[in-house]
């Protein structure tokens, strides 16, 4: 998977959220939604429920899975089922000299559950490491951290999340 797969997954994501959204009010949803509320109505409250739509990438030569996104419905013993998504940005990083866009949480190399907070973290099940072989790219003035701040090479430091732009960890496309 390359970038560019993984911002058609973006993509895809984005339609299935419309769809689901979309259909909440069809006759079979109401009846699925009635259901679902049965399944939980009457028990204790630590226990839920949830219906999901969800798209997932697997790779068999890694065997392990990215979990893009998912829309769904949720429901506690009371109340009504309420709509709930799941989602992670997406972290654009260079990999061993090559552009990987891939969601936050998981390790561009090796795929595993890994979300790289500072300078020279290794990712436990590769061991690449955050500032050698992984660097964060900054190809516009958006913060690769948090994705919403405004940094520059002038002003490297993120007003929005105090991410600084280690110039190890950064490369500025
Ligand atoms: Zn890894
Ligand atoms: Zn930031």
């Amino acid at each position: 998977m390359d970038q560019e797969r993984f911002a058609k997954a973006d993509n895809l994501a984005e339609d299935i959220n419309e769809y689901f959204q979309k259909h909440q009010e069809d006759p079979d949803m109401i009846a699925l939604k009635a259901q679902l509320q049965a399944l939980v109505t009457g028990l204790d409250v630590r226990y839920s429920a949830n219906i999901m739509l969800t798209l997932h990438v697997f790779d068999s030569k890694r065997g392990k899975t990215i979990d893009i996104f998912g829309v769904g419905l949720n429901a506690q013993p009371e109340g009504e089922p309420y709509l709930v998504t799941e989602s992670d940005s997406f972290a654009r990083y260079i990999v061993n000299g090559s552009i990987t866009e891939i969601p936050h949480s998981y390790c561009p190399v090796c795929w595993a559950k890994c979300v790289f907070m500072k300078k020279g973290q290794e990712c436990s099940s590769c061991g690449s490491s955050y500032g050698r072989n992984i660097k964060l790219l900054a190809d516009n003035n958006e913060c690769p951290n948090c994705l919403k701040g405004v940094i520059s090479q002038e002003k490297p430091t993120c007003p929005e999340c105090n991410f600084y732009a280690d110039p190890d960890l950064v490369i500025w496309g």
